[in-house]
């Protein structure tokens, strides 16, 4: 099937006015300017110099005109706890430690599977409908992965290890039972996560990582997310509220007297390159150090404010070479899962922001670096995957991408895996 629009953003090269995206099957074929398909062949096969070998289509290929739209590839959301749309609009902005208190509560009200599975669900078309095609999700208990698998959207369900929680995961052992348990499949990928270095041993965080690379699936982890846990680390074991105290002191989780960076790098030494959700208070030398180790990091710029935490280092990290991406977290602390929100909220309330190409490659190809899914998702081109997203936009529209983040539209169609899905 040939798709075209008034414009297409490949991410991977600069936007085209009238363009096309060609899909065979879960894939994309060719990516060009609409002109192209009407480009005269000469007798011997080959276009026109001044244009891309684009040979016109087949007689019999059905071509969807979407007319004044947009076509970017599916938007990918790296760091998310769909579980906890269960709890969307319940609890209000407040610092970090003080919501988890009251999240905690609403958890543990009976009937949290059923809740948190069908919340899981709901997530996802929630984010389908926002022309978000990719999540990197994390489930606490490990129940995520069995509501998502016949949910039509691509995920990496991370399996959590939590040192402190009443049912597994809660060590090595448990992890590598669950991560065995997930169903992959095309869309469903296995990922692992130990909870965050305030809530997992040093052992246990270097034996989840270790199994991660073993296993050869993505990893991810909250890491330097508040002051406390900062401070925590760097050797005040006093720094954490004091309902985590005698849990942790239970758990053998001590302060490895380190700052947050190079705590890291002992932890994930040797091992492949992961994911850290937030990374609000890393400094200068925590950020070369997540850079020199290749990991990236994942900022959600709504749920950042909800908490009312610092103006988030993204630019420091990005200026020593870290991979930057953004996130939502989970509808317990934003409004939605819409990543054009997010940017668009970025736009308003950032200092030092990056360019809107820039912005856009970061719910896109950078956010698919971050999961590992780069070379299937992320951008058009051929090859990938068909996981698209076609937003509406005005018939003055000069700047796709501006129109993108200014407006935030929602989507007009969403195909995943070469199947219209929205
Ligand atoms: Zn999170």
């Amino acid at each position: 099937m040939i798709i075209k629009a008034a414009w297409v953003v490949p991410i991977a090269a600069p936007p085209i006015r009238d363009g096309f995206v060609e899909i065979a099957g879960q894939r994309i074929v060719r990516v060009g300017p609409a002109e192209a398909l009407k480009a005269p062949m000469r007798c011997d096969g080959a276009s026109r110099e001044d244009q891309a070998p684009v040979e016109p289509p087949d007689a019999g290929t059905p071509v969807c005109d979407l007319g004044q739209a947009i076509i970017t590839p599916g938007l990918v959301n790296p760091h998310t706890h769909l579980e906890l749309t269960a709890y969307a609009g319940m609890l209000k902005p407040a610092p970090f430690w003080k919501w988890i208190e009251k999240l905690v509560v609403l958890r543990r009200k009976s009937g949290r599977r059923e809740r948190e599975s069908r919340g899981a669900t709901e997530g996802a078309w929630q984010s389908l409908r926002a022309g978000v095609t990719c999540v990197g999700d994390i489930s606490r208990e490990n129940v995520s992965w069995v509501a998502l698998k016949d949910v039509p959207i691509r995920k990496v369900c991370f399996v959590e290890l939590l040192s402190l929680a009443d049912q597994p995961p809660r060590d090595p052992a448990e992890l590598r039972t669950a991560v065995a348990e997930v169903d992959e499949d095309e869309l469903l990928t296995a990922g692992v996560t130990p909870h965050a270095p305030y809530t997992v041993s040093s052992e246990h965080i270097r034996a989840a990582l270790s199994l991660a690379d073993e296993i050869g699936r993505p990893w991810c982890t909250h890491w330097a997310e508040t002051r406390e846990e900062v401070a925590f680390l760097r050797g005040d074991e006093r720094a954490l509220p004091w309902f985590l105290g005698r849990l942790l002191k239970q758990c053998g989780v001590r302060s490895p007297a380190s700052p947050p960076g190079e705590y890291l790098q002992r932890c994930a030494d040797g091992l492949r390159p992961g994911l850290l959700a937030h990374g609000n208070y890393m400094d200068g030398a925590d950020a070369h150090q997540i850079a020199a180790g290749g990991h990236s990091v994942v900022y959600c710029p709504r749920a950042h404010a909800f908490f009312g935490h610092e103006a988030h280092p993204f630019s420091r990290l990005r200026a020593a070479g870290v991979r930057v991406a953004i996130g939502t977290d989970s509808p317990a602390s934003n409004e939605d899962l819409s990543l054009l929100r997010e940017i668009q909220f970025m736009g308003r309330n950032c200092a030092d922001l990056p360019r809107a190409d820039e912005l856009l490659r970061m719910v896109t190809l950078t956010a698919a670096e971050a999961l590992g899914l780069e070379r299937q998702i992320g951008s058009l081109e051929p090859g990938k995957a068909a996981d698209l997203a076609v937003f509406p936009c005005a018939a003055e529209t000069v700047d796709p991408i501006d129109e993108l983040i200014e407006r935030a539209p929602l989507p007009v169609a969403v195909w995943v895996a070469g199947r219209q899905v929205v």
